[in-house]
């Protein structure tokens, strides 16, 4: 079935589809003040704003009888309720959408404030931070998405590097194309780890599906190996189809100097 794939559609798109979907995870990025919310939710660069919340602090102009006191506390509790109102209104999102990461953002301080009213499934998907006005354009939010997505995407890419680099010096990793071809030929790929430009002609066996960098004698069952103008492309489609997992990685100096790609191994 691997050998199907060959040479259909344009060059690494199955490993374009996979980089952009690990680097679009959703994203909601909730808007706030103290009387006001927008939610966003991005994916794959896009931006919808899905909700828009008011709880405008009531009297604030004829309860001109009130101690200065007495008015404050009645504003800190709308406030405090509108928080609670927006957190619910996030939960909620969460529930029904689904998002991976949450990034608060607001012109003052109630955006650091609402933090601490969140929910603890919620708390621990905030990345960031922002400091950003309640007219905030479609288009600055989506920017500024972006920037938060791609950050957190090269983090994770640097950690699975780091735990390629382990795996090979604990001898349950391999590096380079061959050896990797080699271990995904006889299903021990756990994780196949694999640059996203990287591309390289190669071979690959028709009688047992052996891949190789050379298109010689296969060094599975002997047989004669057709040419391919990239094994890494079918590499990549032979681990989807074993159901090993497949991490891309944009552009890492550590994953180079291993060859440009390598494998967790399952044994
Ligand atoms: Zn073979």
């Amino acid at each position: 079935p691997v050998r199907d794939r060959v040479g259909v559609g344009p060059r690494a798109d199955v490993r374009m589809l996979e980089a952009l979907l690990e680097t679009y995870e959703p994203i909601c990025l909730a808007l706030v003040d103290y009387e006001k919310a927008r939610l966003f939710l991005s994916q794959l660069g896009r931006v919808e704003e899905v909700r828009d919340l008011a709880d405008e602090v009531p009297g604030r102009h004829d309860q001109g009888g009130w101690s200065q006191m007495r008015m404050q506390r009645h504003v800190d509790d709308h406030r405090t309720q509108h928080l609670k109102h927006v957190a619910d209104a996030l939960f909620a999102l969460w529930r029904d959408r689904g998002f991976a990461h949450l990034v608060l953002a607001g012109p003052g301080e109630a955006h650091r404030e609402l933090e601490g009213l969140l929910h603890e499934y919620l708390r621990q998907r905030v990345r960031a931070h922002l400091s950003l006005p309640m007219t905030a354009s479609l288009e600055e939010i989506r920017t500024r998405a972006l920037e938060i997505e791609e950050g957190l995407e090269r983090e994770q890419e640097a950690q699975v590097v780091g735990h390629l680099e382990e795996a090979i010096a604990s001898g349950r990793g391999v590096a380079g194309l061959e050896e990797t071809l080699g271990a995904l030929s006889e299903g021990r790929v756990g994780t196949l780890v694999v640059g996203l430009d990287l591309a390289q002609p190669g071979g690959v066996c028709d009688g047992c599906g052996r891949l190789g960098v050379k298109a010689s004698a296969c060094p599975t069952c002997g047989g004669p190996m057709r040419e391919v103008p990239d094994v890494v492309e079918v590499a990549v489609a032979a681990a989807y189809e074993r159901g090993c997992e497949v991490e891309t990685v944009t552009a890492d100096e550590r994953l180079e100097r291993l060859g440009g790609i390598g494998a967790l191994l399952r044994f």
